[in-house]
């Protein structure tokens, strides 16, 4: 192939490589669901572990009050507002924390799904919201319960939620939908890496045109070479 068209189809790669990277949804979002929605300062929390699961553990009271101290000491860094929260021994509190054994079976919900937050909303304030976690879930047919470290991101997590936080496309964020939305994964680590990987092949058929052209190239140079240094041998 001559080395102009060469370099003509390289160009059309690395424009196409270009077009893919400037439309890979790379850009982060924070959605706030309300930016503002609590009126109640401090707002009240009560963490029912009395009426709790077979398999609930001591310890995931502690996981709770230690997803309530990240978001009080700033969280993601994502609220406009900082939150003050008091722990309360009355179902009536702001905000209602609960366990059961497995949501897909005493909720409901879709499998994968570890907890939710449910919000009562009145005149764009929160006026309650519930927030229920379970303590274990199925994998395959054994069930699985959560250790502490899961059972404190799940919380902090779903608190996010009842403190006016939507989903985060960046997977490094405590928003990001890993713990209540399991299913969700997927097809964003699709939309979210399919660029990527149309990038890569059409880099790698840049390199391969590239090079392999250049290789066939100094083949019928070096062929030429020889011909005129050695003569024409064979004929
Ligand atoms: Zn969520």
């Amino acid at each position: 192939m001559p080395a102009n068209k060469r370099r003509r189809v390289l160009f059309a790669i690395l424009a196409l490589l270009l077009i893919a990277a400037l439309f890979s949804p790379s850009e982060k979002v924070y959605p706030l669901l309300n930016p503002d929605p609590w009126e109640n300062i401090p707002i009240t929390v009560y963490i029912d572990d009395r009426n709790v699961p077979a398999h609930y553990s001591p310890s995931y009271r502690v996981q709770v009050e230690r997803a309530l101290e990240y978001w009080s000491s700033g969280g993601n860094g994502k609220l406009g507002y900082t939150p003050e929260f008091e722990i309360v021994e009355e179902d009536n509190a702001d905000i209602l924390i609960m366990w059961v054994e497995n949501l897909q079976k005493d909720a409901g919900v879709p499998e994968g799904v570890a907890g939710f937050a449910r919000p009562y909303e009145v005149n764009g304030r929160y006026e309650r919201v519930e927030i229920v976690l379970e303590v274990g879930n199925y994998q395959g047919y054994s069930w699985r319960q959560y250790g502490d470290a899961n059972m404190r991101e799940i919380a902090k997590h779903e608190i996010g939620h009842a403190l006016g936080l939507g989903h985060s496309n960046d997977r490094k964020d405590i928003m990001f939908p890993t713990y209540d939305q399991k299913d969700d994964i997927n097809p964003l680590l699709v939309q979210k890496t399919l660029p990527l990987i149309i990038a890569g092949i059409l880099l790698s058929l840049a390199l391969v045109f590239y090079h392999g052209g250049g290789w066939l190239h100094s083949r019928k140079k070096r062929e030429k070479l020889e011909e005129e240094i050695l003569g024409r041998k064979e004929k």
